[in-house]
């Protein structure tokens, strides 16, 4: 990697975490959401217990993370993160649980991706809060029982279908994440260009916001790159005109898709007749591994109904023909 790479990379992550929300009332958009974290949290403290086992589910990018973090913030607890294939063995995941204090948040990411084996010494941990394992091998083997710290565990999944049942069950407070509304990215927009110190109309980051893809990771993204084209052009201020200079420049569509979004599609019109077509011919056909397809591209499109889901596979709509500048056939969904 180049040097000029790496300070980038350090460039984003001072950014984002000056931009990253630090409380609930910081925390732009997911209002259900929010509302419901805020009466939990002030139950949990009113009685100093531990909150009750959370998970966020949902498309990439919409701040499961953040809202992890924000939990422990206003609960005043410690915070632990780590993620589902992170963790190798069983033995890794107890070294966390015992280190926890009273009341401490654990989140653990990709949590639909942890070993059966790991997930197995969950249950009694989240359940009871304890630990039981086997010490030793052969004949000398025994089990022990650990107490541990009355903890909350905060997971994290783009893929709540597939949780085990018994896994998902012992969560209370299962939370979907949607994604955002224009004006909702519009103002992470709005409040980044402000941190930047980035001049910008109004016209200038709804535009931007418009083509996030409704994920608020993706309005970041874009916003720093657009400031990397301002600040070349000289431009004073990021208008809707410069917004989408750079936007077309990076690839993004006046809908907002990526290459990516748009190769997927033209796939599916040009090679599988519209569909319906399964998603493991996607991925082959894409080179792509089948959850990024999922859990990435898909979901945007479903939502935005350029793709239908059918017990036979994918279908493209008419809007989606439309999009890509091509004559739907008779078949396309609505
Ligand atoms: P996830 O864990 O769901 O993949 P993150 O919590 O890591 O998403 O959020 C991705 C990025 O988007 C972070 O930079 C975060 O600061 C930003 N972000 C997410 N939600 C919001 C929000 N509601 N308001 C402002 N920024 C947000």
């Amino acid at each position: 990697p180049s040097p000029v790479r790496d300070t980038d990379i350090r460039d984003d992550d001072a950014l984002d975490a000056s931009i990253r929300p630090k409380t609930l009332a910081d925390f732009t958009g997911q209002r259900q959401a929010r509302e419901n974290l805020s009466v939990f949290i002030q139950a949990a403290r009113a009685r100093g217990e531990a909150l009750d086992h959370v998970l966020f589910a949902g498309p990439p990018g919409l701040g499961k993370t953040t809202l992890a973090q924000i939990v422990a913030r206003e609960l005043g607890v410690g915070f632990r993160a780590t993620s589902g294939p992170v963790i190798a063995k069983a033995g890794d995941l107890a070294a966390l649980l015992t280190n926890l204090e009273e009341r401490d948040v654990l989140f653990i990411d990709e949590i639909h991706r942890l070993n059966p084996a790991v997930e197995e010494i969950l249950y009694p941990a989240m359940e009871d809060f304890q630990l039981d394992l086997i010490i030793g091998e052969g004949p000398a083997a025994r089990s022990v029982r650990i107490d541990l710290s009355k903890f909350t565990l905060v997971g994290a999944t783009t893929r709540a279908g597939l949780l085990t049942t018994p896994l998902r069950d012992r969560f209370g407070i299962p939370i979907r994440l949607n994604f955002y509304e224009v004006e909702e990215l519009e103002q992470i927009v709005a409040r980044g260009a402000r941190v930047l110190g980035l001049p910008m109309t109004r016209d200038g980051a709804r535009e931007i916001a418009r083509r996030a893809r409704g994920t608020p990771r993706i309005a970041g993204r874009l916003l720093r790159r657009v400031r990397d084209f301002a600040s070349v052009s000289g431009d004073a201020e990021v208008t809707r005109e410069s917004a989408d200079r750079a936007l077309r420049l990076l690839d993004v569509d006046d809908l907002g898709l990526d290459a990516m979004d748009r190769r997927y599609l033209a796939a599916i019109a040009e090679n599988y007749g519209g569909g319906p077509v399964g998603v493991e011919t996607m991925a082959a056909a894409l080179s792509e591994p089948r959850d990024a397809i999922e859990e990435i591209i898909e979901p945007y499109l479903l939502q935005q109904g350029f793709l239908q889901r059918t017990p036979r596979g994918r279908m493209l709509t008419a809007r989606a023909y439309q999009h890509l500048g091509l004559t739907a056939p008779a078949s396309a969904g609505a």
